[in-house]
This record gives C-alpha cells, structure tokens and sequence, in this order.
C-alpha cells in the first residue's frame, strides 16, 4: 500500500479513539497552565501508540514532547497540540480538535515511520489564549532542532495562508492628586481624565493607520467615587498589525497619545508592555500549497479569506521554523470563534470530520515533505529568504 494510504487507513481505524479524546477534552475545559488532564489523555494515546514522551517540558508542567522512535536521517517536524480553554466558554476556539488532529496524524504517521526518512514529533503547547506557551518553548529551546512545524486550527472556512496579526499588550497608568470634586477641584490631578484622552488621541490617530491594524482597549480602573477627583486610573490596549515592525510603530504611537494626555492633565504616566508579544504568522508558501494539495484530495477546497484576523503564538514559532497554520471547516454557517456556537461545533460531526480530514492531511503533508527533497529545499528556500536565518 502507498504511504499516505497506509497512514490515513490507520486514522480511519483510530477514529472513534479520536473522536472520544476530542469529546473528552471538549466536556473537561481547561484554562492555559492547568491542562493537566489534557496532557495526561494526549501523552497516553501518543505512548500507547510507540512514542517516547517528555512532560513536563521545556520548563513548562503543561507542555510535553512526544517523539516516534524511528529516527533516521532527514529533516525533524514538529506536529503542534494545542489544548486550553476559555474562561466561561470552555473549548470555544476548539482546541480540543487541534489536539486530536496533532494526535491523529501522528498515530496514522507511526504506521509508516519505519518507511520514511526524518524524525517525527508532537509538542503539545500549552495556553496559547495569551499565556504565551509557544513563545516560552521557543525560548526554552524547544524548536532548536525542529525543522518544520504545522498545526491546523477549526474554524468555519478552509483556509491556508491566513497571517494573524503581530499584539502587543499595554498597560498605562497615571497618577494624578486626589482631592473634593465640588469643594476644591482646582486641587487635584484628575488621572481619568488622562486616560480619557489618551482614548481620545487614539480615536484621531485611528484615520491614519494602515488597513488591518488594530488598537482597542479597556479601562481597567477610572477612579472610586464621583465625589473624589480619580488620582489613579490606568488602562489596557491591545495594539496589533499585519507586520511586527507596524505594530512597534503603532506602539510607540500610542505612547505619544498617553504622553499628550499627561502633559495636557498633569498627570504622571507609567507606560509599559505587559504580558507578550506575539509576532504575525509569517505562512511558509511552499509548505502550505501541500497542505492544500492534501485537505482538497479529502474533499475540503481551500476558501479565499476575507475579514479579520486574530493572533496567535503560532505567530512566533513562524519566525523559527518553516510552519503553516491552516484552518479547516467544522461548521456549516458562519459561526465566529470564541462563541458558545463554535464550542458546540467543537463537538458537533462536522468536528470529527473536519478533524480526521485535518489529521489525514498534515500527515499526508508530512510524508511530502519527507519524500519529496526538492519540496522541502523550497520550504527551507523561502523561510531563510523572508527571515535572513
Ligand atoms: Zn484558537
């Protein structure tokens, strides 16, 4: 039998396991961190089918590493798991399938190890919804000797090349001086009215950005009581663009925006990063245009993308190995992620099929990339073109 049949009959046959562990995973959410149970069921399926496991890894409780033993000489891909949650909704970005497909394709891909060159692994990622995960590995060194990397995401479109958008959290604070809003406003320092137009600022500097960044924010404390003029007050932007380098400019933007509003009030302004960054997905071409060769042979067409996009620390990993993040169709309407609509089609039969088709072509991309030499010198060609690494 040929390879890639070989590998998506052995899916076929773990397709209830599959399906089990995705549903398992989606009825037992858990936030970014705290992904034991996940961990402990994903390690468990990977084990049982041959794979030699790390976890904890790279420093991280959460995180694992599942590798095939057959190691032979050619080039190292990282299959990646993602598997938190969402406060409230629970797997309302469905990365319960993303862990399954992760799995999927590897257990299809260990029945024909023997047969193919290169080393085959699986990193399961922990919190990828802002808790940086990916962006830790990489710092710990986790993709020091991975050569390329994939994962595919649900979503309600069939998508491959879609960037996400490089984020920059931050946070500013003013100190202004308390003091009697009626009796003696002429004494005190209003820090709201700071972050008010800081706001303000923002909205005019909004004309002027390039298509597809965004700036948006909270304030997160405006003051205690209308009597008492606020002498704190603070808030949070996420600031993101297409390029890394619009976002740094974007940032520094919205820094002159906040540093107005302080001269203008008096107010002292504390202006920093907080959380992570993560970079734009930088989709290697060549290794997406295999992809889409697979998801199509299984019935899934490739869609055009239209509307916005989020980020994602697959963003980073982009920059430090040839990777895609392809999207595969799991609904049958528009159904936008982070809703209680996409959770339950997380574990809906569009789900399965959209898993064990997603599955079936990462490991049908990875066996290209395996047997096809001139494929992978492409893939390598163009990520050391766009990054100069
Ligand atoms: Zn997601």
């Amino acid at each position: 039998m040929d390879l890639k049949d070989a590998a998506w009959t052995r899916i076929d046959e773990l397709a209830e396991e599959l399906w089990e562990l995705a549903l398992r995973i989606h009825a037992n959410p858990e936030l970014g961190f705290q992904e034991h149970k996940a961990v402990a069921w994903l390690t468990e399926a990977l084990r049982k089918g041959g794979f030699e496991i790390q976890v904890p890894y790279g420093g991280l409780e959460t995180a694992f590493r599942a590798e095939h033993p057959a190691r032979k000489e050619g080039p190292t891909i990282a299959i990646l798991a993602e598997y938190d949650a969402l406060p409230e909704l629970g797997h309302a970005c469905g990365h319960n399938l993303i862990a399954t497909i992760a799995v999927g394709a590897a257990l299809g891909l260990a029945a024909v190890k023997d047969r193919l060159p290169g080393r085959l692994v699986v990193i399961g990622t922990p919190a990828e919804e802002g808790g940086a995960g990916k962006v830790l590995l990489i710092e710990a060194g986790a993709f020091r000797d991975v050569d390329v990397a994939m994962m595919v995401h649900p979503a309600s479109h069939t998508l491959v090349g879609r960037g996400s958008l490089a984020i920059t959290e931050v946070e500013i604070e003013f100190q202004g001086r308390a003091s009697h809003a009626s009796s003696e406003p002429e004494k005190g320092i209003n820090a709201l009215d700071a972050v008010i137009q800081t706001f303000v600022a923002l909205n005019a500097l909004r004309q002027h950005i390039k298509d597809g960044a965004r700036i948006h924010g909270i304030i997160t404390d405006g003051g205690v009581k209308p009597n008492i003029v606020p002498e704190h007050a603070a808030a949070l932007f996420y600031v993101r663009a297409p390029e890394n380098d619009y976002r740094d400019e974007l940032v520094e933007k919205l820094r002159r925006c906040a540093e107005g509003a302080a001269l203008a009030t008096g107010a002292k302004l504390t202006f920093r990063k907080a959380g992570h960054e993560y970079k734009a997905m930088n989709p290697n071409r060549h290794l997406g245009e295999a992809f889409k060769r697979n998801i199509e042979a299984l019935g899934y067409p490739v869609e055009e993308h239209h509307g916005g996009m989020g980020s994602t620390d697959m963003g980073d990993v982009s920059w430090e190995v040839p990777a895609i993040h392809p999207y595969i169709k799991i609904t049958d309407r528009e159904i936008p992620a982070h809703s209680r609509e996409f959770a339950e089609a997380a574990a809906s039969e569009l789900g399965r099929a959209g898993m064990l088709a997603a599955a079936k072509a990462v490991a049908g991309t990875c066996i290209d990339v395996w047997t096809d030499p001139e494929l992978y010198r492409k893939i390598r060609e163009e990520f050391e073109r766009k990054t100069g690494r």
